[in-house]
């Protein structure tokens, strides 16, 4: 029962048996049918011209970025942002390309007026300014179709691209209850994690224009993203969004539940109104010894990261009767 992430979702039956079964080719050649597929159907399934098959969300970011921004060129993102915090620093050791960081509001989105004045003028002495990088769902919130709306009323005013993070766009999207291509249309390139609670082992995706896609191709074979008989893998990427999107709604539910008994405990707070998808955070005051608790919690077969705020995930591989024995756990152990 792992609760740190819904990357430690393990392939379905069914995704096995597609891996088994998918034909395969050498994808570098643009030989595999089955990458071949995946590509062109996620491309017209997003309302995008073209789709590339990615070995992560990671690189699929990377190259989204480096395939919008030239050397000395920036992008505006939040200070929270995947692509600016948790990715090595990729797209400026890899790309020279500056990120430009935003201190998001507290649901996640970043304040027009403050973008608006990040936008370097024209100026040898700044870095051009190219690019917005926004992500939904960021910490588990969802950004308002408004919100996006604005976002790309701004970008259209400075002549700027917009790229998603959209690592988690299907549980922004099922939280919602709209389809993908609703929140889709606002950008000009998004990315999508088919390996966190969608259920694939391995796989991401990079959506835009034909032209993009093919600037981004050539990136990955640079950055040895080239795969050969990625078939295998791709078999799997298309069951995870064909049919593993709706458990997200189970996730989602579980994830309220999850919040509302937390919140009974003492020494925990949860801001349930941002729990809007699969990611619960419970800030903890110092009477709560985390540490203890989760080594407690190990033994009881239960994996927690260690943390402040505790951050609980939930996806396709825990029940609501994993999470009520959770609960009756740390109520023992607090
Ligand atoms: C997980 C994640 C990524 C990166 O995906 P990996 O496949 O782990 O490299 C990018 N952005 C966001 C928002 C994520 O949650």
């Amino acid at each position: 029962m792992d609760f740190r992430s819904d990357t430690v979702t393990k392939p379905s039956q069914a995704m096995r048996d597609a891996m088994i079964n998918a034909a395969v080719g050498d994808d570098v050649y643009g030989d595999d049918p089955t990458v071949n597929e995946l590509e062109q159907w996620a491309a017209e399934r997003h309302g995008f011209e073209a789709a590339l098959y990615t070995s992560s969300g990671t690189q699929a970011n990377l190259l989204g970025l480096m395939a919008h921004c030239e050397r000395g060129d920036e992008y505006l993102c939040g200070q929270q942002a995947h692509n600016y915090l948790y990715e090595a620093g990729g797209a400026a050791v890899l790309g020279s390309i500056q990120p430009q960081p935003i201190e998001n509001n507290p649901d996640g989105s970043l304040d027009i007026a403050k973008l608006k004045a990040a936008v370097k003028p024209d100026d040898s002495h700044f870095a051009r300014t190219k690019l917005l990088s926004l992500e939904n769902t960021i910490n588990g919130k969802v950004l308002p179709l408004e919100y996006l709306a604005s976002a790309r009323q701004f970008v259209d005013e400075y002549g700027l691209s917009m790229h998603l993070d959209g690592a988690r766009v299907y549980n922004a999207a099922v939280a919602l209850d709209i389809d993908v291509r609703e929140i889709a249309k606002y950008f000009d390139s998004m990315t999508i994690c088919l390996s966190k609670g969608l259920g694939a082992p391995i796989g991401s995706l990079l959506l835009g224009s034909k032209e993009y896609i093919a600037k981004a191709r050539r990136l990955r074979k640079m950055v040895g993203g080239g795969m050969r008989q990625a078939g295998i893998l791709a078999a799997a990427g298309k069951i995870a969004l064909t049919e593993n999107v709706e458990q997200l709604k189970v996730d989602h539910q579980n994830a309220k539940y999850l919040a509302t008994e937390l919140a009974k405990l003492p020494g925990f707070s949860v801001k349930a109104e941002y729990v809007h998808t699969n990611i619960v955070f419970a800030k903890l005051d110092e009477s709560v010894d985390i540490k203890t608790i989760t080594a407690k919690l190990a033994d009881d077969g239960f994996t927690v990261t260690a943390s402040n705020p505790l951050r609980l995930v939930t996806h396709r591989d825990v029940t609501k009767q994993h999470i009520e024995l959770l609960i009756e756990k740390l109520n023992k152990y607090i």
